[in-house]
């Protein structure tokens, strides 16, 4: 079973979210399970540093003019010697910061030909016959950025390869002015509701959903609550009507998230050597963030984008009662300017209680999640989070809104459920400050139970969440649409 893996993100090359994770251990995960998969990137300065020894396969600029000049690299992803297929194409890529936005944050104008182009290389490659050597049995697209790719296969002349298309986050829609359809090879009279338009606009996602034989998300809730009005984001009447070909498979986190054998931690432990390493990592977070040395209050942590989605605001807005109390609070964000500065005014209102990291910071990530006593994610909606996991598995209970994935991963600190093992966070139903006010002071009543909080901890550890059994769904699904083994 050979599969083309497009995505726009591949951690550690380039990682704005949890797409950049999955991007990295759903491939890996694929190769133990016996696929041969390439994961198709857009060469990014940052991916393009990393290359290591790279091979250039054929120049792309027969695909058009328009973004000439292009090059197929192919290398391995350092460690993993995952085959990255890159598409280097410097007049789209080669610039200073983030994938899909400019050093000051705007989306950059060109997105619909940056991705465009990642797209147009994903459906060349899954033309039949091939246009290479290696050739897929299956296209496995990822969110916006990968969605015209069933769409161009679909309006080529000739066969071509079944496609599934990941919707790692719907709000993400890549929708564009219309002109793009035809300056981006598609033919104009696929733009109207069955197709490629979207409420005036071409939207790639929608392309996506559209088109791909099947539709995947990244947990069973988040694959129901998008076909709901209320988190549909406008495309919920297509997902309905597509229900048949649409499932949810949770993300796994792979062993690189393993407080065991983690080189960003300065004490290492498991789920049998908990309290010493527990009580190490919090001393040591304390003094990175700016914190009152203080092995006994609670510390609470929050690792996310800084985004309406993720219910910052919520937090923000509970602030002054949870305060009340005596904790703690270590946030490491980076997004929206609006929260960004009333983060920084939290942190001035509370000195030595609350400590604000504005950056993106892989290794302080994890020490967040391995230091802090409880993590937070009040989340509006979330597809299926990956933080929340990680969090279980470094034994810092989340407290979390009861949506998408959070619902499907976490169990509620319930009496039985604790004393059954079952309990391994904390959620909450409404998203209001006063609800994740409650949610925390329930969280902090069992923290008080040193023999409760330990049982809490051990059981987040020992979940099971690694990406065997996604990968083995993934696999079923690429059988079914190719009738390959
Ligand atoms: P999303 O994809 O919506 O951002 P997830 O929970 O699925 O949410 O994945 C987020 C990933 O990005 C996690 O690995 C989390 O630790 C990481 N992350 C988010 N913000 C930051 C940050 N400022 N610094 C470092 N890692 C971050």
């Amino acid at each position: 079973m050979k599969v083309l893996f497009v995505t726009s993100e591949i951690h550690p090359l380039v990682k704005t979210g949890g797409l950049g994770d999955v991007s990295h251990a759903l491939p890996l995960a694929l190769r133990q399970a016996g696929v041969d998969v390439r994961v198709l990137v857009p060469g990014y300065p940052s991916v393009m540093a990393r290359l290591g020894k790279a091979t250039a396969l054929c120049t792309l600029e027969a695909l058009s003019p328009i973004w000439s000049p292009a090059r197929l690299l192919e290398a391995q992803l350092e460690d993993t010697g995952l085959p990255l297929w890159v598409v280097d194409c410097p007049s789209l890529y080669d610039r200073p910061g983030g994938p899909y936005q400019t050093p000051d944050g705007r989306d950059w104008e060109d997105n619909a030909l940056r991705f465009g182009f990642l797209c147009h290389v994903g459906a060349w490659l899954s033309n039949t016959p091939a246009p290479l050597s290696w050739s897929p049995d299956v296209v496995h697209c990822n969110d916006w950025q990968a969605g015209l790719v069933p769409a161009l296969l679909r309006h080529r002349q000739g066969p071509f390869v079944p496609s599934v298309i990941t919707i790692h986050n719907l709000a993400f829609q890549g929708n564009f002015d219309p002109l793009w359809v035809t300056r981006l090879g598609l033919p104009m009279d696929s733009f109207h509701l069955q197709g490629l338009e979207f409420y005036g606009r071409l939207s790639f996602l929608k392309a996506g959903i559209n088109y791909a034989d099947r539709i995947t998300t990244v947990s069973p809730r988040y694959a129901r609550e998008i076909q709901t009005p209320e988190l549909g984001c406008g495309l919920d009447g297509l997902l309905r009507h597509r229900s048949a070909d649409l499932v949810g498979i949770l993300n796994g986190i792979d062993d690189s998230w393993n407080p065991a054998h983690d080189p960003a931690l300065p004490a290492a432990f498991d789920d049998r050597r908990l309290a010493a390493g527990k009580r190490r990592n919090k001393a040591v977070l304390q003094g990175e963030c700016g914190l009152a040395k203080d092995p006994d209050v609670p510390l609470l942590g929050l690792v996310s984008r800084l985004t309406y989605q993720k219910g910052i605001d919520l937090l923000l807005e509970a602030l002054p009662v949870l305060m009340a109390q005596p904790l703690q609070l270590a946030v490491l964000g980076s997004g929206e300017a609006v929260m960004e500065s009333r983060l920084r005014e939290a942190a001035s209102a509370y000195p030595g209680r609350v400590g604000v990291t504005l950056d993106f910071d892989e290794p302080l990530s994890h020490r967040i999640i391995a230091g802090s006593d409880l993590f937070l994610m009040p989340s509006r909606f979330e597809p299926c989070g990956l933080a929340q996991m990680y969090a279980m598995r470094y034994g810092t209970p989340p407290v979390v809104r009861e949506t998408g994935g959070l619902a499907d991963t976490v169990v509620d600190c319930t009496d039985d459920a604790l004393r059954e093992r079952k309990a391994t966070g904390f959620t909450f139903h409404n998203a209001t400050p006063d609800d994740l006010a409650a949610a925390v002071q329930r969280a902090l009543a069992t923290y008080g139970n040193r023999t409760g909080w330990r049982l809490l901890q051990k059981t987040g550890m020992r979940r099971d969440f690694s990406w065997k059994r996604a990968a083995a769904d993934y696999v079923g699904i690429y059988r079914a649409l190719s009738g390959t083994t």
